[in-house]
């Protein structure tokens, strides 16, 4: 048996093509989910499933002792289109990619400066992972009611601008997510955040972006950051790099501060995921150079957009950007009466925050499926009644 740690629905998925997927029993949905951000090229991606399966035939994994040119290759990818002048770490999780950014700080914390500073300040309604470390970092008391004691040094700001509050002479880090994504799909304002990056840089304080959720193309730029016009000290990866093969990354300016024996990771960057992680790259590159995303990101708003309007008792706004969206509901309850009643029309969505129906669809969803997922949206959301706010 499993341990109980989600509650899960009764569907048993067989097939998937694209944004589609086909049940045990043959019946099709529309995913506006790709497990949760992860599936950036759709299910059943034939150059993805090539890549990995030629991969697979010749080396799978080695390990770090030795040198993995996809590895090595990735990690020019990852730098040159980041645009920041450094280096990559290779892991297997978002929870990882953190650890290991926080991993960064803390020893830039100890080795510069005239006092050790190890505190990071991270935001209210955030989230990080699910590690003892990273649920510390998480701004969310919910996540910290068991599992104690947690390590030292974590303090939370309300919002951007309350961060310069926080700083104090032990302040090494600012841990943030430029659009929260667990906690709502809440973007923050670009010349608050650029004015934050020159303001830490002036204090000798590390700028770590938490683009797990983020990046890979989900806003429709490389990074959040690229749409933010920041160049952050650490950005950190994961969901939709590997297309579905997990995979976690930290791309830093910081080269010099780890060496060997401070971190390392047994699976970490291994044939199979970095090539795999390459593809999906190439993939998404040339829909990004063709004009496709942005079609694809514009057609998908005014959607949303339409359904708000139409909707306008249950639902507030849309907030997001790219592919990264959610549908404000007029409360909770409303919020979870739409993923329910979705799901029996047989399209996924996704919750966040406390009112929030999430989109995270794959990047390279066609038309046709998003106008068969929004017909079934409308016909679950149809069925609801209004209770007021
Ligand atoms: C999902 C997520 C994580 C955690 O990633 P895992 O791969 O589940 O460890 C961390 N940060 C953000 C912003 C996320 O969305």
């Amino acid at each position: 048996m499993l341990l109980n740690t989600y509650n899960r629905f009764d569907v048993e998925f067989v097939k998937g093509e694209n944004a589609t997927l086909w049940d045990k029993e043959g019946n099709e949905y529309i995913d506006f989910t790709s497990g949760i951000g992860v599936v950036s090229v759709g299910h059943g991606n034939i150059r993805l499933s090539n890549a990995i399966c030629d991969q697979a035939r010749h080396i799978i994994h080695i390990s770090n002792l030795y040198r993995i040119p996809p590895q090595e290759k990735l990690a020019e990818i990852l730098v040159e289109k980041s645009k920041i002048k450094g280096g990559v770490f290779f892991c297997n999780s978002g929870a990882e990619a953190n650890e290991t950014a926080l991993k960064i700080a803390r020893k830039y914390g100890e080795i510069n400066g005239e006092v050790k500073r190890y505190k990071v300040i991270t935001l209210e309604n955030s989230f990080h992972g699910r590690t003892i470390s990273t649920l510390k970092a998480t701004g969310q008391p919910k996540f910290h009611q068991y599992f104690g004691p947690f390590p030292d040094g974590f303090v939370y700001a309300k919002n951007i601008k309350d961060i310069y509050d926080k700083i104090d002479e032990k302040t090494v880090a600012v841990m943030i997510e430029l659009i929260q994504g667990e906690g709502g799909v809440n973007p923050f304002d670009k010349e608050e955040v650029q004015e934050l990056i020159n303001e830490l840089k002036k204090r000798d304080i590390l700028l770590i972006v938490d683009e797990v959720q983020t990046g890979i193309y989900r806003t429709g730029e490389f990074l959040a950051s690229n749409l933010y016009e920041i160049t952050p000290d650490i950005v950190t990866l994961a969901k939709g790099l590997g297309g579905g093969v997990p995979i976690g990354a930290v791309i830093t300016s910081l080269v010099d501060v780890l060496k060997p024996g401070d971190h390392g990771s047994t699976f970490g960057g291994n044939y199979l995921s970095t090539r795999a992680a390459i593809e999906v790259i190439k993939i998404l590159d040339e829909y990004y150079k063709s004009g496709m995303l942005k079609e694809t990101i514009e057609y998908f708003e005014n959607k949303l957009l339409e359904i708000e309007k139409e909707f306008s008792n249950l639902f507030d706004n849309v907030t997001g950007y790219g592919l990264m969206r959610a549908l404000k509901a007029k409360n909770s309850k409303i919020r979870d009466e739409v993923v329910k009643k979705a799901f029996e029309k047989r399209v996924l969505v996704l919750k966040a925050g406390s009112d929030k129906v999430r989109f995270l669809p794959p990047l390279t969803i066609t038309k046709e499926e998003i106008d068969e997922g929004f017909d079934r949206l409308k016909a679950a959301v149809n069925n609801i009644e209004f209770e007021g706010a």
